[in-house]
């Protein structure tokens, strides 16, 4: 089993480089910085995140299988497969749009999501910059409801792999035009605007997946074809990668404004 994710980076590597090379957004080289905090997160951080998923999935399945009538759960894993990972799509980038908004909207909270803003050159990697609490409570609140719905192995599986390939390409360095599909599917495009580092673009586009929720709660940011003029954050997070998962721990210091509860209608 690739536990440490070794296969799934050479495999991202060997897709990504040419990618981002081919159609590369703005000019960035490979060998950038923090690169190498960056393999740290996707092999030590992703070990941990992988880790608690699995705990947290067999004691969901665990209290599923006492509560959860198997009616229910015999009707939703009944589906034929295309439909149930339409429906998990659905469902988790439900859960994904409130808990990225409440990461941003709580300041205790965004300390630990200022971590994955704080990617100053947006490419593929930064899919796996993250501090390890972030994305336990986002899959916590995204996942839980997959696993007491009862949806089947098979069904589960396929949405992981494209969850998985749709988040490194919403941070690729690459400028591909989704044409009307932007509306349903996130683009790079979409997913580089909420990491830019400017005004208009804070609290917005918060979907994993899916841009229309952005649309129907308000927070959709239509930017067109314009590139943001900088990404990353104004919080003072340290640039190792012990430094950056203890950062949120620490007593508070300067907490840039856009940690403040936002005022406007949207959130
Ligand atoms: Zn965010
Ligand atoms: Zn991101």
């Amino acid at each position: 089993m690739d536990i440490f994710g070794f296969k799934a980076l050479l495999i991202s590597a060997l897709i990504f480089i040419p990618f981002e090379h081919l159609f590369a957004e703005r000019a960035q080289k490979i060998f950038r910085k923090g690169l190498a905090v960056d393999l740290i997160y996707v092999l030590f951080n992703g070990f941990i995140i992988k880790t608690a998923i699995v705990m947290m999935a067999a004691g969901a399945l665990g209290v599923a299988a006492i509560l959860v009538p198997q009616s229910i759960t015999q009707a939703v894993s009944g589906q034929p497969i295309w439909l149930q990972v339409a429906e998990i799509i659905l469902i988790t980038d439900i859960g994904v749009y409130w808990a990225h908004r409440a990461f941003h909207n709580i300041p205790a909270l965004w300390k630990f999501h200022a971590v994955h803003h704080g990617i100053d050159e947006l490419d593929w990697l930064g899919a796996f910059h993250s501090h390890p609490i972030d994305i336990i409570v986002t899959k916590a609140i995204s996942l839980t409801p997959i696993f007491f719905l009862g949806f089947s192995e098979a069904s589960i599986a396929i949405f992981s792999m494209i969850y998985f390939w749709h988040t490194l390409l919403v941070h690729s360095n690459v400028r591909v035009s989704f044409g009307p599909l932007k509306w349903l599917i996130a683009s790079p495009q979409f997913h580089r605007w909420h990491h830019a580092n400017q005004r208009e673009a804070y609290d917005k586009n918060f979907a994993g997946q899916l841009p229309f929720l952005d649309v129907m709660f308000g927070t959709y940011n239509a930017t067109g074809n314009k590139v943001p003029e900088k990404y990353g954050v104004d919080d003072p997070i340290p640039s190792t990668y012990f430094g950056q998962t203890g950062y949120p721990l620490l007593p508070r210091r300067k907490l840039s404004s856009r940690a403040a509860p936002s005022t406007e209608a949207g959130g």
